[in-house]
């Protein structure tokens, strides 16, 4: 649990999300020193405190009260809750907003010279992806009995390198799956950042500063609308 009285926010350190996070949290009036590499940015003018971490640790980091709030994508979010599900390990938070960065969907893809493929075509094959839970829920709910490569990167050469017959991954323009010879499928998730919370957050002084800080959030996505 965070202890601290300071809100803690937890961000991407660097990535995708990183300069979205940091515009953000500067829109919504929060002062940071983010020149140092350093793993804490501490406000300066709110009692708030911002981690910068692996994008995949945000959800845990939140769930488990270490942090009181966390931007991350939908993907890495249901992602860690089905796991923690599955595990047992407590993976409720409280979904404040969606916001308007990191869009991008999960799907399907296999090698090009294949051409068009149906669902049943998966029946058998080896399918590689970072995204485990969520694939294996697709493929329950379709009926597909595959069988599932866990990798963390690169996952778009597995084909190419025999690892898998066809992958499971994030794509947002496509242009990655067309340098390395893949052919687009369906779409299993699609996903935008989001701002969570820690579902048993009962901090009074936090709570309220979240109440401030929520308008502010509302105001700037309408701004850009
Ligand atoms: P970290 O070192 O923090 O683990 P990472 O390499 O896992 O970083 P990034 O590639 O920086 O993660 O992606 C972070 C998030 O950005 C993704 O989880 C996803 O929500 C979003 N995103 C948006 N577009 C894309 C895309 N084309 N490919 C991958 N992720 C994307
Ligand atoms: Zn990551």
């Amino acid at each position: 649990m965070n202890t601290s009285t300071r809100l803690r926010i937890a961000i991407q350190k660097s990535g995708r999300l990183s300069k979205d996070c940091q515009s953000l949290l500067k829109q919504l009036g929060i002062k940071l020193n983010l020149r140092e590499q350093r793993l804490i940015a501490h406000s300066t003018n709110m009692p708030i405190d911002v981690l910068r971490v692996r994008d995949d640790d945000i959800p845990g980091l939140v769930m488990d009260g270490v942090c009181d709030l966390g931007i991350v994508g939908e993907n890495v979010l249901v992602e860690t809750q089905a796991e923690r599900e599955r595990v047992g390990q407590p993976n409720a938070v409280e979904k404040l907003s969606k916001l308007d960065f990191g869009y991008c969907r999960l799907a399907l893809a296999w090698p090009q010279e294949l051409g068009q493929q149906s669902k049943d075509w998966f029946k058998g094959k080896r399918i590689a992806t970072t995204y485990p839970e969520i694939l294996k829920q697709y493929l329950a709910a379709e009926n597909i009995d595959a069988s599932v490569v866990m990798l963390t990167g690169s996952v778009e050469v597995a084909p190419r390198a025999g690892l898998a017959d066809a992958i499971c991954d994030l794509v947002s323009t496509g242009a990655t799956l067309e340098a390395n010879g893949l052919m687009q499928g369906e779409t299993i998730l699609e996903s935008n950042a989001c701002l969570i919370q820690n579902a048993n957050l009962n901090d009074d002084a936090k709570l309220s500063l979240i109440n401030k800080l929520l308008p502010r959030l509302k105001g700037v996505k309408q701004a850009k609308e």
